[in-house]
């Protein structure tokens, strides 16, 4: 019923009510209060707090009314409780002063404001009180959000005939039972509770219901959605057999870590099983994923089937094929490498080759394998140093019978929070662990005044033998401004700080056959010092490169600085990386706190994910996903790990939550997230 016909509301109010986003009545049941007065207990005058409304009992000590100009006048009364005092101030109300007398007792009601060392409430709702009767139980009451033509009283009494007419017309979503075993509130005590609450419990019971109920939608859409995704999905079934198993731990020239022995296995779990694997592999920049992601790929090709690795860049693609080929160059593994760099012609002949299935392992950029190529035998797809992808956004390949297993690989550490929701229809391995013997990166933030010593410092390591990076400014605008200032820092270096040194530079406009030129003479040592966009930040692996100058700091975020440390912890030599910036706000300034202070991707991780707030939502329209309306993850999280838990105790023995008394449930998830998470058919 458009809001309009609810009582006390009428065309002009529903227009201003517009405004706040109410348009039908049920809007008004669901308009919840921004915060509370809280009158239901007087207060001490020492618990007060500035700006908030409460109740205050004293006994009348001082009247005075005095007169501020023609027809104006203004009566404060001055109350005691104990040793302290409050004073009440009323303008042109002169009425008032014959209401009081002194040593009566009374309770003003209204919001607390110091004014000096005394506390004062202007115009403060009087009680006045018998000589012995006891201290009166107030209300608390709804603040709302307001809009211009609608005062908090009016307000106030429309959410109050809204409620008592309407809520108890509101169909819950949970049957009863459930209500019961949950401890939850039913819907209508719960829009009751929430707009004229009896106290503080009822406050924090009715809060917790709709919180609770919106967690639950979205982790019951994200269940559909990964039972839809598997239904009827067969991969094969590929079995690391004791043998298989060996065979490829023996390629590696290192002891493997436990975290990635925990990995590997569980990896081959759920490769042996015909329900396709949809993994996520996280871990710190240099904590090995790609041994794992090899030892994956290897699984599949043992049984004869074929494995791709995707990358996001090509100079990433070309290091993987390179690891590969030297890892795997006394097997008869066939590798191929597909990039953009190779001519048409011999794209060709690969895509030909890997349709017939003459090539085992396939590795290339995304944008080339996505679409075209098709795949004789695909038993595993993994997705290496992926950052910005959301839930929908995980393609699929094209492949002929069945499905491949999917492993995706990430250097940016998932909060929990966020994994349980952004990629709640994932399974998450972890690499906590860095391999032994990595040396430490000590990271400095420095002002313009420090620079001639941190290019001292830089140049006695370049000559001791080390390599360096420097990374421009990030540039969003155009890709010809960034390539500008890559090209004024590498001009005003070889004239001046690195002036005795071999520079190069990369950035984004250069061709991948260029930037292959360019990492190699890298690589082998010829250039010194590499002059770059962000560029180099997924990762590029060369050991000797231990110093890392980072020019406009505050324009990186806190996820992508770490990634661009994690070039310079590799080797067996320390890292330095000195950040230049002028950090402008608050947050910036944090970032760069917080980066110094530690390398723990996974604590920067937390840091980052506070330092956003719930606001950013974990980046949810960035992925795609709608923004959650009362439920805030980090405070939350005891609750979302509930509503998890109880989604997939829903979900596991009815994979479309077909029972009836669930459907409307249901039918809430596909509603808020079918487009977002692609939950096609509406129930
Ligand atoms: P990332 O997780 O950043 O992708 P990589 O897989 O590229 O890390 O590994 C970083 C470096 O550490 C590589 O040179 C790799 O060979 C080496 N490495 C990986 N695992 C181990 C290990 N268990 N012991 C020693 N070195 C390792
Ligand atoms: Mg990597």
């Amino acid at each position: 019923m458009p809001v309009q016909y609810a009582k006390g509301v009428g065309p002009g109010r529903a227009e201003l009510l517009a405004r706040l986003g109410i348009h039908i009545t049920r809007d008004l049941l669901y308009f919840f209060p921004r915060v509370y007065e809280d009158f239901s207990a007087p207060k001490s005058i020492d618990q007060l707090v500035e700006g908030e409304a409460a109740s205050v009992v004293g006994e009348v000590e001082e009247i005075d009314l005095v007169n501020t100009g023609v027809g104006k006048s203004m009566l404060g009364v001055l109350i005691r409780q104990r040793s302290q005092y409050l004073r009440a101030l009323w303008f042109n109300q002169p009425y008032l002063r014959g209401k009081f007398e002194n040593g009566q007792r009374v309770v003003f009601s209204g919001q607390a404001k110091q004014n000096g060392l005394r506390w004062e409430m202007v115009h403060p709702k009087i009680d006045w009180l018998a000589p012995d009767q006891a201290e009166p139980r107030g209300q608390i009451v709804p603040v709302y959000p307001l809009t211009e033509g609608i005062s908090q009283a009016i307000m106030r009494r429309i959410t109050r005939m809204a409620i008592e007419h309407y809520a108890p017309l509101v169909d819950d979503v949970f049957p009863a039972v459930y209500l019961a075993e949950h401890q939850l509130l039913p819907i209508c005590q719960a829009i009751g509770a929430i707009h004229y609450p009896e106290n503080q419990a009822a406050i924090t019971a009715a809060q917790r219901r709709f919180i609770y109920q919106e967690l639950l939608v979205l982790q019951l859409a994200l269940a559909l959605r990964k039972a839809a995704l598997l239904a009827g999905r067969q991969a094969p079934k590929l079995e690391a057999t004791a043998r298989i198993d060996a065979r490829i731990k023996r390629l590696f020239p290192f002891e493997l870590t436990a975290d990635q022995l925990h990995a590997m296995a569980e990896i081959a779990a759920d490769m042996n099983r015909d329900a396709p694997m949809n993994r996520l592999l996280q871990g710190d920049v240099g904590s090995g994923k790609t041994v794992v992601a090899i030892y994956a790929m290897l699984l599949a090709v043992a049984h004869g089937h074929q494995a791709v690795l995707m990358t996001p860049t090509e100079v990433l693609a070309q290091q993987h094929a390179r690891t590969l080929n030297e890892r795997l160059h006394e097997s008869r593994v066939r590798i191929g490498l597909m990039t953009g760099s190779l001519p048409n012609k011999q794209r060709d002949i690969l895509r030909a080759q890997i349709a017939a299935g003459e090539i085992d392992l396939v590795i290339g950029t995304q944008a080339l394998l996505y679409g075209e190529t098709q795949f004789a035998r695909l038993g595993l797809v993994v997705i290496d140093e992926q950052h910005k992808f959301g839930v929908a956004q995980r393609a699929m390949l094209k492949q002929t019978s069945f499905d491949p297993h999917y492993l995706v690989m990430t250097a940016t550490p998932i909060p929990r929070t966020v994994s349980m929701t952004l990629f709640g229809d994932l399974d998450i391995s972890t690499l906590r662990d860095v391999p032994p013997g990595r040396q430490p990166v000590h990271t400095y933030f420095s002002t313009d005044a420090q620079r001639d010593k941190w290019w001292e410092f830089y140049r006695k390591r370049l000559l001791e033998g080390r390599q360096g990076y420097v990374v421009a400014p990030l540039v969003d605008e155009s890709e010809e401004l960034e390539l500008a200032s890559v090209q004024q820092l590498f001009e005003s270096l070889s004239h001046g700080e690195l002036a005795d040194f071999r520079l190069d530079f990369l950035h984004g406009r250069m061709t991948s056959g260029e930037k292959d030129f360019v990492m190699q003479s890298f690589r082998s040592g010829r250039t010194q010092v590499l002059i770059a966009t962000p560029v180099i930040e997924v990762g590029v692996d060369i050991a000797n490169a231990t110093l890392m100058t980072i020019e406009g700091g505050e324009r990186f975020g806190l996820a992508q600085l770490h990634q661009l440390r994690g070039r310079v912890s590799r080797g067996t030599y320390p890292g330095y990386v000195c950040v230049f910036g002028n950090p402008t706000t608050e947050a910036a300034q944090q970032r760069l706190e917080a980066f110094t202070k530690t390398a723990d991707g996974f604590e920067l991780a937390e840091l980052d994910f506070g330092l956003r707030g719930p606001g950013d939502l974990f980046g949810t329209r960035q992925h795609g996903l709608p923004p959650l309306r009362v439920a805030n993850l980090q405070r939350d999280r005891e609750l979302l790990e509930e509503a998890r838990r109880d989604a997939q105790a829903l979900i596991g023995p009815d994979p479309t939550l077909s029972q009836p008394a669930f459907a409307r449930l249901r039918r809430m998830a596909v509603v808020r997230y079918g487009a977002a998470l692609e939950l096609s058919d509406v129930g």
